[in-house]
């Protein structure tokens, strides 16, 4: 026997215990898989800063930090995210208990990429293990030194549990002849399609978190400056090998010069006039991905950088101009430290040329807001209200007439932060979400119960045979017609104290 079906056999065994099911046991695992990042601290800063040239403080900030973020939120949500969630009652429900359950899935497949190897292999494990499941990790055998640390893991989970499976596409392809109950792939489109092939014979339900271009429109109106520091923020961190990095700019022709500059002051800013030497801009995973990115560059015209060496899978941070629609650079993901800039003639014509593509896992676009939709947040504000209000004009057409994964407005990256927006792709940058409750619901079968007595037998003459016209009259009345039981509630509760009142004014104060 394979030692991948060996480990989903394993798992499956320990799932079908029901060990995995008290809140208790989950709550020590996310515990343990805690004390693991931070007892494990050195070895993952020494393998990430191999693998991919990260510095120690860039890994705790881009790695850990949401990674702790995600487990503690776990831990102090879990008993009430696993709890019942009861849902409103009808006519016909008024005296049963109706909610939804959620239950663990079984045992989840968790495959990884390797550009935040840590993160984007144990988040989806945060969610696995609050739903209550068992969970096969494979990571990505790309980053190889961080691989090897994940090969600890077992040392602080349930090792029966929670297995670890490393090795190359071999493996993983035979990790997926097997059957699980979910599968969590994150990586590219290519690989999505197999991921999904592969979990159609078992119907098998999967996430995937893909990639893609993620497009960045710059509104001429807008604070150039300040758009340029987080574009240039969020293109060359971690070399540019991010899923929600802007892969590419639009903007009019006549800003193309000052967003060129600005970002030229910005990369110097951040990473010196020499970020080969400086310790905190990152380099190529592999050779390979190197000639990729390279071979990139041509046909176009290089603003800013475009010097590299291959020896250090190093590229320089770079901006391509006047890029055409049809050149190499646009034909796929970049994945890499090089930003083309896209002419075009305003809002519209962007609109039109990223609906011309792929829906994108993440769309930015910057505008400046209106001075009367500033005056308005801060009234509602004040108010304590929670209405959404959309400044500007372009930001709202931006919203009405695009879909992609994530939209973010005058920012880079940072909704992967916010544990209350859903994180994940739609159309071909993938399906499905995770993130704090998202996740947990992700990885949960969310099990409909509904608990009947037997009394009321009477209500129950309208769906029996003979079907006649009075009971067909009947049964339109209790499914079509809207009863809001909780307003009849709330008036009931108010003649009850009405006819209090009036009993104690006639009894005690005449
Ligand atoms: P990768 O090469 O590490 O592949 C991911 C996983 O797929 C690995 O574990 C690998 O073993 C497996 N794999 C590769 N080829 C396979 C095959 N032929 N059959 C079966 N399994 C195979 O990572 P990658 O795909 O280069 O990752 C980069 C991509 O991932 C980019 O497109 C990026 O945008 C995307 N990504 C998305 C997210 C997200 O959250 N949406 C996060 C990170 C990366």
């Amino acid at each position: 026997m394979s030692r991948e079906k060996l480990a989903v056999q394993q798992a499956r065994k320990a799932f079908l215990t029901g060990g995995s099911k008290p809140l208790e046991y989950r709550i020590k695992q996310l515990k343990n898989l805690h004390r693991f990042i931070t007892e494990r601290a050195t070895d993952i800063t020494n393998a990430l800063r191999k693998d991919l040239y990260k510095s120690e403080n860039a890994t705790q900030m881009f790695e850990i930090l949401g990674l702790e973020g995600e487990i503690n939120l776990a831990v102090s949500n879990l008993a009430e995210w696993a709890a019942p969630r009861p849902v409103n009652k009808t006519l016909l429900t008024i005296s049963d208990d109706v909610y939804i359950q959620p239950e663990p899935l079984g045992v989840v497949l968790i495959i990884g990429a390797w550009n935040y190897p840590i993160a984007v292999t144990l988040q989806p494990l945060v969610g696995a293990i609050a739903a209550g499941n068992a969970a096969v990790v494979k990571p990505s055998e790309v980053s190889s030194h961080t691989a090897k640390v994940m090969e600890l893991l077992p040392l602080y989970l349930d090792p029966e549990m929670y297995k670890v499976v490393t090795g190359g596409v071999p493996e993983t392809q035979e990790l997926l002849k097997q059957r699980f109950d979910h599968i969590f792939y994150t990586g590219n489109s290519t690989v999505g399609k197999l991921v999904m092939e592969a979990a159609a014979r078992h119907l098998t339900p999967v996430t995937l978190e893909l990639g893609g271009k993620s497009p960045c429109y710059i509104d001429k109106n807008c604070d150039i400056r300040i758009a340029c520091r987080r574009i240039t923020w969020g293109k060359y961190m971690n070399c540019g090998q991010t899923c929600i990095a802007p892969d590419y700019i639009l903007c009019e022709s006549s800003i193309q010069d000052k967003v060129i500059n600005e970002i030229q002051k910005c990369i110097q800013e951040f990473y010196t006039k020499d970020p080969k030497s400086f310790a905190d801009y990152g380099r190529i995973i592999n050779q390979r991905h190197f000639k990729r990115i390279m071979a990139l560059l041509e046909g176009s015209t290089v603003a800013i950088g475009g010097d590299s060496d291959e020896s250090e899978c190093y590229i320089a941070p770079t901006v391509l101009r006047d890029v055409a629609s049809g050149s190499k650079v646009m034909q796929e993901e970049i994945f890499g430290p090089i930003l083309p800039i896209i002419t075009v003639n305003g809002l519209n014509e962007a609109i039109q040329f990223i609906n011309e593509r792929e829906k994108p896992l993440a769309l930015y676009v910057f505008s400046s807001s209106s001075k009367v939709g500033r005056v308005m947040h801060y009234f509602q504000l004040l108010n304590g209200k929670q209405t959404i209000y959309i400044f500007s004009q372009v930001i709202k057409q931006m919203i009405s007439e695009t879909s992609s994964g994530a939209l973010l407005a005058n920012d880079c990256l940072v909704h992967f932060t916010i544990s209350d927006l859903p994180f994940g792709g739609v159309g071909n940058s993938g399906t499905g979400r995770y993130h704090g409750k998202y996740g947990f619901d992700q990885l949960s079968h969310l099990r409909s119960c509904l608990i009947k007595k037997l009394n009321m037998e009477g209500v129950n003459q309208m769906r029996y045979p003979p079907h006649t016209t009075e009971k067909l009259r009947w049964a339109r009345v209790f499914l079509l017609k809207q009863v809001n039981l909780a307003r009849w509630r709330q008036m009931a509760q108010v003649a009850m104290l009405v006819a209090l009142a009036a009993f104690v004014v006639k009894r005690f104060l005449r």
